[in-house]
């Protein structure tokens, strides 16, 4: 389902970000990407959604090769993605259910079907009673579910969140881990690149250490494994 062949990405100042990842990740896995700040996380999971191109080397999403893809095309490959961020990236003048169906009115969805699933994914996320809400009138953890709601609205495949609980204190982080953890059971792979070792101590899925771009450590039951 993710499959990268000796992947590579120089920045253009010259910065070695990743050098030489190869991995295979299965169609409903939950894979943490750990790793010191700077080892190159972050550059791994853009890869992924097409935000950098490798300098050199293969990644193939559902069959389709990023790569090699046309800039027009990525919207397309987004549609059967979901990203979630550190920040929400929330539209600020619109409201909670605008912000979601906004995702489904990209593709074209009918009204109806817009007004359906945006009211039942908000009940996955336990916003419902929030649909009307401006983002600023929620709090950081309830931001951060208006963004998964999001990012699953469109029933992506794959669900890439890149420190999705940095801002948030642990109790809400642990709210946000079981809403991916439930997403991941209905189906979708999640890729989620995180600072959290409580988090990943607790959860035991597949573990991704990256140091200096390159895979150290790949475990099915891994640890957060670093002091901080
Ligand atoms: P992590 O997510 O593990 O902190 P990153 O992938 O963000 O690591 O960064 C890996 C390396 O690439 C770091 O040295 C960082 O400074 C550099 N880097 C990241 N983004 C860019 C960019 N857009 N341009 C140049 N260098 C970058
Ligand atoms: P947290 O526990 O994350 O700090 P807050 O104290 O910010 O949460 O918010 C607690 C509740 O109050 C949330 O449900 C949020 O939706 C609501 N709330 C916060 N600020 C506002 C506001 N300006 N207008 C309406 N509701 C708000």
């Amino acid at each position: 389902m993710i499959e990268m062949k000796d992947v590579w990405k120089t920045y253009p100042n010259g910065v070695m970000a990743v050098n030489g990842i190869s991995v295979y990740i299965k169609k409903g896995e939950f894979v943490y990407v750990v790793g010191p700040s700077g080892a190159g996380k972050s550059t791994f999971v853009k890869m992924m959604y097409r935000e950098e191109r490798p300098t050199r080397g293969e990644i193939s999403i559902n069959g389709s090769n990023l790569a090699e893809m046309k800039e027009k095309k990525v919207p397309y490959l987004r549609r059967n993605m979901g990203i979630v961020f550190q920040d929400f990236k929330l539209l600020p003048s619109m409201t909670v259910f605008e912000n979601v169906a906004f995702a489904m009115e990209v593709i074209e969805a009918s009204k109806a079907n817009i007004r359906k699933r945006v009211m039942n994914v908000l009940d996955i996320v336990r916003l419902k009673n929030k649909a009307r809400f401006m983002p600023h009138e929620l709090s950081g953890g309830e931001q951060q579910r208006v963004s998964i709601a999001r990012a699953i609205v469109n029933s992506p495949a794959v669900l890439i969140a890149d420190e999705p609980t940095g801002n948030l204190d642990i109790e809400t982080s642990w709210e946000i881990m079981h809403i991916l953890e439930e997403i991941n059971e209905r189906g979708t792979t999640v890729v989620m690149a995180t600072h959290n070792r409580e988090i990943v101590n607790n959860m035991r899925k597949r573990v991704i250490a990256i140091e200096g771009g390159r895979i150290s450590r790949d475990e099915i039951r891994g640890r957060y494994g670093y002091e901080s």
